[in-house]
């Protein structure tokens, strides 16, 4: 059970990271902490396999958000893990460090914070402490981020329609389009166009806001009608022939 001193401080570091120790003087302007991450295993990226296996350890160096105006630096031991079954060795992932950055995703969303509140990126350099290449990279990081936030919700005019193609030995094959009408541009694409391989397609499922869609344009020739009406229930079907 850790102290509370000690449940504090981790609370204020990333979930899946235990202090260590502090590693630099206290007076500096700059606190750097040895963290590791304890879990009882991980899973292989290649192969998706459990390993219990540590093969051995690297030490990485990682920004993070200033703590009372002084710059964090974690130091944080990785273990690097064999995998059995595919014979590859893997780097532990730390929740809130995309892989290969060395910086931490809320430091970068810090730097995007101070981007809105100063009007040169000289200035944010300065309060954030990095250069100004890293505000510029930032900045265009989370303006895209936030982009595909919002692509992830359904427009609310939507087109379905589906088209065939011939596969190499004669088979047709068919596949849904779901059509963004408000932007012009394709949604969705879906191999087949059976009520079933559209109700149960993930990357249908997973954009946002069905209830909100307020038209659904398809050609009423189709099989579409009972995808649309469950999909989208709050909205208007009207039967077009496809723009
Ligand atoms: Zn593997």
């Amino acid at each position: 059970m850790p102290t509370p001193v000690l449940k504090f401080i981790n609370d204020l570091f990333l979930p899946e990271l235990k202090f260590v120790k502090l590693i630099s003087s206290p007076q500096k302007r700059q606190r750097i902490y040895l963290m590791e991450k304890v879990s009882e295993f991980e899973v292989c990226p290649k192969c998706a396999s459990k390993s219990h296996t540590v093969y051995d350890h690297v030490v990485v160096t990682i920004r993070d958000t200033p703590l009372r105006s002084k710059n964090i630096i974690l130091k944080i031991k990785k273990r690097r893990f064999l995998c059995k079954s595919c014979k590859k060795v893997f780097r532990e992932p730390v929740q809130g460090i995309f892989k290969g950055f060395r910086t931490t995703q809320r430091y970068r969303h810090h730097v995007m914070w101070n981007c809105t509140q100063f009007s040169n990126l000289k200035r944010v350099a300065d309060v954030t402490g990095c250069s100004e290449w890293l505000v510029y990279k930032c900045h265009y990081e989370q303006v895209e981020l936030e982009t595909r936030k919002l692509q992830s919700e359904w427009p609310t005019t939507v087109g379905i329609d589906e088209h065939s193609f011939q596969r190499k030995y004669g088979r047709k094959e068919f596949v849904t389009v779901f059509v963004d009408y408000n932007n012009r541009k394709v949604r969705e694409v879906i191999l087949g166009r059976a009520p079933a391989d559209i109700l149960e397609s993930e990357n249908i499922l997973k954009i946002r806001s069905r209830e909100s869609v307020k038209n659904v344009v398809i050609d009423l020739s189709s099989g579409f009608k009972l995808a649309a009406t469950t999909l989208f229930p709050n909205a208007i079907i009207t039967a077009d022939r496809f723009i």
